[in-house]
């Protein structure tokens, strides 16, 4: 584990990054070869944050030019295929959509260990207000020692889809989906799928269910839309329905609440605004119709790192949009299956698609 202190050493840094996801853990890598780097993170590192722990090619095909994935951060089984299942209807459609099945604690700690000794890293340390001028960035950090007032040239606000960063840059407001996540003990084997499932009857408030086996226990994960009421009721009520079709799907270890971006227009996806840029999630840069995050962080977390350290200061915002569009336009090409993956009659419909257009159109979600 990298060193790790409750406060910074300087006053004043060339970049300032806020979050330690994987957004931020790319941006400071990229930055540091620039100059004076520090990482900010709110939270207790190693951290853990509610996941799904799906690894996309896309993210793979990224890291692999940093470092190969430690064996011993993957669980069984290894890989998993996406596949789609209406549940009431009891039809199946596996993709060809692969997936690499990590244990998301583990991951964000040995991503965290890529970093290069030169990024100073303080934890737990959050980012309370900030304000920025022609000159530099001004911002307040509070520990467990007290507040500190720190300047930098550049800030990238990196901190996740609750971003503070993103609001004090007056972005409106964005929606956000509830994820509610049990992980149960698993009594026997289930089907080695990323079983997106489908199920009627539950509510409007309901988008839809994963169920994933991950090592000894299975994670059954479910997306509510914005504004849901008692989420945890239809929880309670999806995960009884599984367990009766499921025997193996064993008493809840935990449950875990999240909430994750509700990106509906690619106005949501805003790169930044004068000496502070916006990677990751904080961003809006995630999939709107998958939730897929993780891939969008570190490739947006890089091309921040690289717009800093490769221009001055007051360019970097600009530099980083242009770098950034081909993200933005595959966000926004992802809009236009919304409503048919949104709406009961879409829904309904997707069941009677064949199977390898299915599989295809799986790969652009
Ligand atoms: C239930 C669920 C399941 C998911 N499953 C998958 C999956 O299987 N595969 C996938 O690719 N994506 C998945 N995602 C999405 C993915 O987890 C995120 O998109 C991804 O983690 C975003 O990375 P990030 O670095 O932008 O932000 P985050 O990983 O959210 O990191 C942000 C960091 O910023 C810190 N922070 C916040 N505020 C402050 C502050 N004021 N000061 C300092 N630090 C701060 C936070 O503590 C946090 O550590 C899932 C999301 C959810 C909610």
């Amino acid at each position: 584990m990298r060193d790790v202190s409750p406060t910074p050493k300087s006053e004043h840094y060339r970049t300032i990054i806020v979050g330690a996801g994987p957004a931020g853990i790319l941006t400071a890598y990229h930055a540091a070869p620039a100059g004076s780097t520090l990482l900010v993170e709110a939270g207790l590192l190693p951290r853990y944050k509610s996941c799904g722990g799906m690894l996309h090619a896309h993210t793979r095909r990224t890291l692999a030019e940093y470092a190969p994935i430690p064996d011993d951060i993957i669980l069984d089984p290894r890989t998993v295929l996406f596949r789609f299942h209406d549940w009431d209807r009891k039809i199946k459609k596996v993709t060809s959509l692969e997936l690499l099945n990590v244990d998301r604690a583990l991951f964000d700690e040995w991503l965290l260990g890529i970093l290069p000794p030169s990024v100073e890293i303080v934890a737990p340390c959050e980012v309370r207000s900030l304000t920025q001028d022609a000159e530099k960035v001004s911002l307040t950090l509070r520990s467990g020692k007290g507040d500190m007032i720190l300047t930098c040239d550049n800030l990238i606000g990196a901190d996740g889809g609750r971003s503070k960063v993103r609001r004090d840059l007056g972005v409106p407001n964005t929606a956000q989906y509830v994820t509610l996540q049990d992980f149960v003990h698993l009594e026997g084997p289930i089907e080695p799928y990323f079983d997106c499932i489908y199920i009627r009857g539950i509510g409007e408030d309901y988008a839809y269910t994963y169920v994933v086996p991950k090592g000894d226990v299975a994670d059954i994960g479910c997306v509510y839309y914005p504004q849901s009421k008692q989420p945890w009721l239809m929880q309670n009520e999806i995960v009884r329905i599984l367990r009766a079709a499921m025997p193996a799907l064993g008493e809840t270890v935990t449950r875990q609440a999240c909430t994750a971006l509700y990106v509906r227009s690619v106005d949501d996806v805003v790169a930044g605004e004068g000496r502070i840029l916006l990677a990751g999630e904080a961003g809006g840069f995630l999939s709107p119709t998958s939730g897929e995050g993780i891939s969008y962080a570190v490739n947006t977390g890089r091309l921040a790192g690289s717009a800093v350290a490769d221009n001055d200061p007051i360019d970097a915002v600009a530099a980083y949009r242009k770098a950034s569009s081909g993200i933005r336009t595959n966000i926004a090409r992802k809009f236009r299956w919304l409503p048919m993956m949104e709406s009961r009659a879409g829904k309904y419909v997707a069941g009677f698609v064949p199977q390898p257009i299915v599989s295809r159109i799986t790969h652009e979600l």
